[in-house]
């Protein structure tokens, strides 16, 4: 049986589902039990005990991560609050545990101890166990999974991706979540083919993975068996391979040397980066930190996160792009609720210009943190110069508040924006006057200029990246970075796409940024190319193209 979902992260996976339940409880206020409060007790008893056994099975960080949940679950003060609560308001376990867990997280959240900070993602992970016991439910666990499955889940939590180790895993399945989803995010970060938007698989079913087409192939013959080992065991090979370009620098043969950097997502993300063989950071994508949680994080929560990617990096360049919510990202809590036509709304910098709270706590972590490396601030979703203006603005009002606080930040901190609107492409040589560095969001990009929604699958045939429009606004754009004399990026997924790698080089991109994983094949490939060469053939085909087909035969002329 072949079933179709998205493929979000490439590769083949084949092994066997792991299928992890997750219970979500119901927090609404009900009446007591009888022995509501024995009930409580009985249940922290009950998780203390599981986390103690699963601490003494495993080592290093994942048993200190256990080790502090149940330091942090026998927390007399919090147990007594929620014992309290249970008498006096004479309600159900469920609803005290959760808003005495919710209120603790929000003041560690907010309470500028960066160590702290970081717990309340743990308290959050506690309660949802706790209320998982509770209930009598097991607990996700994916200790006891065996090499070579393909984890398989309703949606992949933060937590649960800590939990997995990349030995064992050779794949990743979820019913939720778009390409540019979490789960989508951390597939790529570990490298493990992933598809989403799939239902019905069960545990134990044996299974193909390929996250190139989105196809899932339940039970596989032989034959479909022996040729996608086949397949899998040419990627290792090709991998292997690519091992000699490590530590390279990215040069053409002709010496223009072109930047390979990472994106990130999540703050795991920022180690695996930084042991990649990645030139800094060319996207940060800050709406993570933002999403799965009931608030917006502080200032200093943001802080301690951009501060660690910037030492990280050192003197190597972390772009960290302002919030980008709205189109496909809602936070309710941001205010972010559907609209008629969310990709042509209220999202990246619009929201921004307008929540001016949330832009100056971001903007002044970003400040802070420019104290400890080479970090710049990107402007997504920019259509209108004023909107840059406005932006910048805003920076320097932060800066004076800063310098008169006595508050380090670097002084010449660069604001580069986001190429991902017509208007900014078609404008990109007026744009350059404000700008610091251009990075071009193909994503974005192509939706827009072929006024294809990229989530769409009715339409998903009509977007392409190598769509003759999109190929000449890009060359536009690099032209008038090189004019201007300012650097210009990718940092869409066609980033990572080696079939472009040579046409970006040759138009005069000077950074590609991509998930880690692919840096090494686009490296391979500007090892080998000449940049004037590429440049003059583009010069003479650019304007000649006529569609997709006629693009696909100049890139692979290159
Ligand atoms: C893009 O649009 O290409 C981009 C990099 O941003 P995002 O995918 O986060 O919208
Ligand atoms: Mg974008």
């Amino acid at each position: 049986m072949r079933l179709k979902g998205i493929g979000v992260s490439a590769g083949i996976g084949i092994g066997v589902a792991y299928v992890v339940k997750e219970y979500v409880a119901d927090i609404s206020k009900k009446d007591a039990e009888a022995d509501e409060a024995g009930r409580f007790s009985r249940a922290v008893e009950s998780l203390t005990s599981i986390l103690n056994e699963r601490a003494a099975a495993v080592t290093g960080e994942q048993a200190e991560i256990l080790e502090s949940h149940i330091i942090l679950l026998s927390d007399p003060v919090m147990l007594a609050d929620i014992g309290d609560m249970i008498t006096n308001e004479r309600c159900n376990s469920e609803y005290a545990v959760n808003l005495v867990f919710e209120n603790y997280a929000e003041v560690f959240t907010q309470s500028g101890d960066e160590l702290l900070m970081m717990r309340a993602g743990d308290l959050r992970d506690i309660k949802n166990n706790l209320l998982t016991v509770m209930n009598g439910h097991d607990l996700p666990d994916l200790s006891s999974m065996p090499k070579g499955s393909i984890l398989t889940a309703g949606e992949l939590t933060t937590s649960l991706a800590a939990g997995i180790d990349e030995k064992l895993v050779t794949g990743l399945i979820t019913n939720i979540g778009g390409p540019t989803s979490h789960m989508a995010i951390i597939a790529r970060s570990m490298d493990l083919p992933a598809v989403t938007g799939i239902n019905g698989i069960k545990h134990g079913d044996r299974l193909i993975v390929n996250g190139e087409t989105g196809e899932i192939i339940v039970d596989p013959t032989e034959a479909e068996l022996a040729e996608y080992e086949a397949l899998a065991e040419e990627r290792r090979r090709q991998k292997k391979a690519l091992e000699k370009y490590r530590g390279m620098p990215g040069k053409t043969l002709d010496g223009r040397q072109i930047e390979l950097f990472a994106n990130i997502g999540l703050e795991m993300d920022i180690q695996k980066a930084k042991e990649s063989d990645a030139d800094g950071v060319g996207l940060f994508r800050t709406e993570f930190l933002f999403m799965n949680r009931n608030s917006a994080p502080s200032e200093d929560e943001q802080f301690a996160v951009y501060k660690k990617s910037a030492l990280a990096f050192g003197k190597r360049a972390v772009i960290i792009r302002t919030l980008d919510v709205g189109g496909d990202k809602e936070i309710p809590y941001l205010g972010l609720e559907k609209e008629e036509n969310p990709f042509l709304g209220w999202r990246g910098i619009r929201y921004c210009l307008d929540s001016k709270d949330v832009f100056a706590t971001q903007l002044r972590a970003i400040l802070r943190a420019s104290a400890f490396g080479a970090v710049k601030i990107m402007l997504p979703m920019i259509a209108d110069i004023r909107e840059i203006r406005r932006a910048k603005s805003l920076v320097n009002d932060l800066k004076n508040e800063l310098s008169e606080q006595g508050v380090a930040f670097d002084e010449n901190i660069a604001v580069g924006i986001m190429i991902e609107t017509p208007a900014a492409a078609v404008m990109a040589g007026i744009l350059a006057r404000e700008a610091d560095f251009f990075s071009i969001g193909t994503n974005d990009l192509t939706q827009y200029v072929l006024a294809v929604d990229r989530g769409n699958q009715k339409v998903a045939g009509l977007y392409s990246v190598y769509n003759p429009a999109v190929l000449r606004l890009i060359y536009g754009v690099a032209n008038e970075a090189l004019l201007h004399n300012i650097p210009c990026g990718i940092c869409g997924e066609a980033g990572a796409d080696p079939l472009l790698t040579k046409f970006f080089a040759g138009c005069g991109i000077s950074e590609l940024s991509m998930s880690r994983a692919s840096i090494l094949e686009v490296k391979s490939v500007i090892c080998r190319m000449k940049y004037a060469d590429t440049k003059a053939k583009i010069a003479e085909s650019i304007n000649q193209l006529a569609d997709v087909e006629d693009s696909l035969a100049f890139l692979r002329g290159l």
